[in-house]
């Protein structure tokens, strides 16, 4: 989607922001512009292309930050903080040059510049790549805290991977998935810097010896580390901290095998193979695939990290000139480390094989060390998604971490039997090693270990960790368990991605709001002030006019901009496995079994299903179709619903969902007695950019997970701060919402966690609930029959199948209320004003869930370090 016609009130303030931009900055803005097009970009306006100008304007604003960038570090060279670093395999970033001009402050200098060189910024802005390094909201998380770290000062580093291909492209062909390579890199990447100078080497395979000096990891493989640093400015306050992405680069000796043989073609060509390391992000979400290369990729990240943590702790002066650290003693005062879910656990047995065996710690000693340093948050209960790596490929590519993990193994489980002598089932169950079966290393029970924090993402998943998954650890270190509810920054979040709603803001609060989100509970009095519930519900509908005209644009579908808009995005669609188990027994899996036989009949179901329930709006679409049909004369509130997210490549049934969706779509809109009541829009290839467009235009958010399923969720918080009403289970941070808004301004359904256990126990039935609603059986049985999919009654019979007989997710048993909650939705929907009210109450109490809030918190509580509104000096920089 690009970015539409502009309204009337963007015009308005287009122009007064011009009015406040500084003569001279728009000048140097000018100069600086034309001389990258010269000199960078070796281009003239006769022959430069809107990239051309894309890249120009890019490279002007990174000038604009490089000095504020180098001033920061050597702020924390000479001062010597302690360092916070922030490990992720995921950095869903999005675009950075408008994010980049808001935090600058320098946005309305450079639309001046572009304006009155006669180019539109809009239309630039919108030619720049996502950076789709992450698959939804983890990757997403780590992006929103990057920003807030710089925003509090916090002497913070993001490490991650630079893949060459981020989440896959969605094409939806025929109402199906297809998936096309994110060759985000293809022309350049204007903000990254690379570093080769400061190359590491990261050693694979080999074996471990014992030497005099102790153990020895040699005969290894080496992959080289480069790093690329790209800028993270914090919002208007000078600093500029550092995300270091590390890319994989073959040694020049790589494959001396091949070369001393002769053979010096095939070694140069298979050089490559070094370098898929960082080639692709694995597009799973809440799953763990055992893939060898994903182990790879994460140990590659965790090992150049250390090194390049550890050069830096020896290399601060901490407060002496020329001083060089030589003691690891004050390492948990300098560094924090804190782990995204498991993904780069493996930086617990790195940092202790470099005390151990570089620094040559006594065992105890490390391990005081690494405990303290280290920091690990849980993003989620689902048992597919929990790492578990076997022990036999530990053992052939990292050797001395896997005899390294046995050891932390064997002294805690001595440790359990100290604290509960004879309990050997306790034992079991806190293992590091899993035995059954192949052998397996737990990564969550590590990092519990290892760490001296763990911490969940909502209150509610924080408990859920506390008496159900972690629960045996929580009993030995009641201590180390927290919560830390996930934010979002509403910098990118409302001043990006909604300006008229900031401006209205910012007339009514002023302009710190940005970064003290608290401050909008000031708007509360406001609620039902009719004047300000116009100018926000006349905000909202030009959103939705923007939207609409987009949508029809991209669809062809026909939009009613006074309809209910009804969004669900998820970035996956969350699968499970239906494992073989004989005829009509099943049971769900992690293992990979996609065939089963059913009634003689071969079926395959991979992971199917989604916590997150997509079915379940799919069932209240077909039933407001039932009742219209039913009833063409009927009073119906209209409704657009949009549903959009990326299923993970090959699984079958998440990819019949999206079908289902689509194909219901195309029943729906081409039904001339639904009109204008009823359309339904697949949202094509959903990411950071797209939720930027819809999320401001939203009058509906759907966060309807099975309670105790969804860890937090932050797509909810994002709809909240743009005034958009959620329908929703009381699960994640949802409850917490609920909480802050009062349960008058929210739409809660369905069962709670208790009774979701409850129900587990009792054992579930779907066909209780089918049996019992006749829309629900009218529903079923047209997904069934093939009503959607022109008679081919095979097509979604699986589909029901899920939902009668294999459900994890008990849609069935939410159905009902969920469906009279919808109607409560309509009716308050017809309710203008009240309508209004409810949604400035959204907007005015969702300072919480800002993620300067959540780092806050991470820094006093986990890092223990201070967050610093305070701005560094401004370097006054002309270019
Ligand atoms: C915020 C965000 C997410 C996370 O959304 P949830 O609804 O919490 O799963 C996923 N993808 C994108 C592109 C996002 O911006």
């Amino acid at each position: 989607m690009s970015a539409g016609v502009k309204t009337e009130a963007e015009k308005r303030k287009q122009i007064s922001v011009r009015a406040i931009a500084d003569v001279e900055d728009v000048n140097s803005m000018k100069k600086s512009f034309n001389r990258h097009l010269h000199y960078t970009l070796v281009k003239d306006r006769n022959i430069a292309t809107p990239r051309d100008y894309f890249f120009a304007l890019a490279h002007t604003v990174k000038d604009n930050l490089v000095s504020r960038w180098i001033r920061t570090q050597q702020h924390y060279y000479d001062k010597d903080p302690k360092r916070v670093y922030y490990l992720s395999l995921e950095y869903y970033m999005g675009r950075t040059l408008t994010n980049t001009m808001i935090n600058l402050g320098i946005q309305g200098a450079c639309d001046e510049a572009l304006y009155q060189m006669g180019l539109d910024i809009e239309n630039l802005e919108a030619i720049e790549e996502d950076a789709g390094l992450g698959n939804g909201g983890l990757g997403r998380l780590a992006a929103c805290f990057l920003d807030s770290m710089a925003t509090l000062g916090l002497a913070a580093y993001g490490y991650g991977i630079r893949y060459e291909y981020g989440i896959f492209a969605q094409r939806i062909v025929n109402g199906e998935q297809t998936e096309e390579p994110d060759d985000w890199l293809r022309f350049g990447n204007p903000w990254e810097k690379a570093r080769p100078e400061y190359t590491i080497p990261v050693n694979f395979y080999g074996k471990v010896v014992e030497t005099p000096e102790g153990k020895k990891w040699i005969d290894t493989q080496v992959v080289l580390a480069l790093p690329y640093d790209s800028p993270v400015p914090g919002y208007k306050n000078n600093v500029v901290n550092t995300l270091r992405l590390w890319s994989a680069k073959s040694p020049v000796d790589f494959n001396l095998k091949f070369f001393n043989n002769g053979d010096y073609i095939q070694a140069v060509i298979d050089r490559n193979v070094a370098e898929n390391i960082s080639r692709v992000l694995y597009p799973n979400d809440n799953f763990f695939e055992g893939k060898e290369l994903r182990l790879k990729q994460e140990y590659f990240m965790c090992a150049a990290t250390l090194q390049d943590i550890v050069r830096r702790y020896k290399v601060s002066k901490f407060g002496i000139r020329d001083a060089v650290r030589t003691s690891m003693d004050s390492f948990p005062d300098k560094v924090a480390i804190q782990l995204n879910d498991t993904h780069p656990s493996l930086a617990i047995p790195e940092l202790m094989r470099i005390l151990l065996d570089q620094e040559h710690l006594p065992w105890d000693n490390a391990w005081d060390i690494t405990t303290r340093t280290c920091a690990y948050t849980n993003h989620t209960v689902l048992p597919e998604a929990l790492e578990r790596w076997p022990c036999s490929m530990l053992a052939c590519i990292l050797p001395r971490h896997l005899e390294i993990i046995y050891h932390i193994n064997h002294l805690h489980l001595e440790e359990v039997l100290r604290k509960w002598p004879g309990d050997l089932d306790r034992m079991g169950r806190m293992s590091l090693i899993e035995e059954h079966g192949e052998k397996k290393v737990n990564m969550a029970h590590l990092s519990i270990v290892g760490s001296h924090a763990v911490n969940g993402v909502a209150w509610l998943h924080s408990e859920i960790l506390k008496s159900d998954l972690f629960k045996d650890f929580y009993e030995m270190w009641p201590e180390k368990f927290q919560n830390k509810t996930n934010g979002i920054t509403p910098r990118r979040w409302l001043l990006l991605c909604n300006p008229s709603l900031a401006d209205l803001i910012t007339d009514k609060l002023g302009d710190e709001w940005p970064s003290h989100l608290d401050q909008l509970a000031k708007l509360k009095p406001l609620a039902k002030d009719k004047m300000f519930q116009n100018e926000v519900m006349k905000i909202k509908q030009e959103n939705k006019m923007r939207l609409a005209a987009q949508l029809e644009n991209d669809y062809g579908v026909e939009i009613n901009p006074s309809s209910i808009f009804d969004i669900q995005v998820k970035e996956k669609f969350q699968l499970y496995t239906v494992e073989k188990a004989g005829v009509g027994t099943w049971r769900s899996t992690e293992e990979n079994d996609n065939f089963c036989i059913i009634d003689s009949i071969l079926l395959q179901v991979k992971r199917i299903h989604e916590y997150k329930r997509q079915l379940l709006n799919v069932l209240h679409i077909i039933t407001l179709y039932n009742r219209i049909k039913k009833n063409p004369k009927g009073n119906f509130v209209p409704r657009t619903v949009m549903i959009g997210g990326k299923a993970a490549p090959g699984y079958y049934t998440a990819k019949k969902i999206i079908k289902l969706v689509n194909l219901v779509g195309r029943v729906v809109n081409n039904d001339p007695v639904i009109g204008d009541r009823l359309k339904v829009i697949y949202l094509e290839n959903y990411r950071v950019t797209m939720a930027e467009q819809i999320i401001p235009a939203a009058d509906l958010s759907e966060q309807i997970s099975t309670a105790g399923t969804e860890a937090s969720g932050t797509g909810n918080m994002k709809f909240m701060l743009n005034g958009a009403l959620t329908i929703g289970t009381m699960d994640g941070a949802n409850v917490e919402m609920a909480e802050e808004m009062g349960e008058d301004n929210i739409f809660i359904f369905g069962m709670r966690v208790e009774e979701v256990e409850a129900l587990k126990v009792k054992g579930y039935d779907a066909m209780e609930y089918y049996n019992s609603n006749e829309e629900l059986k009218l529903c079923i049985d047209q997904i069934k029959d093939g009503y959607f999919s022109d008679g081919n009654a095979g097509e979604f019979s699986d589909i029901a199948d899920i939902l009668l007989k294999w459900d994890r997710f008990y849609l069935l048993a939410d159905y009902e209320d969920y469906i009279k909650c919808q109607d409560r939705v309509n009716e308050a929907f017809m309710n203008k004003r009240k309508w209004a009210e409810m949604a400035i109450n959204n907007i005015a109490s969702s300072g919480k869930f800002s993620s300067d809030r959540t780092i806050a918190e991470y820094a006093r509580e986990i890092w223990g370090v201070e967050p610093s509104w305070e701005k560094l000096p401004s370097p006054h920089e002309k270019v």
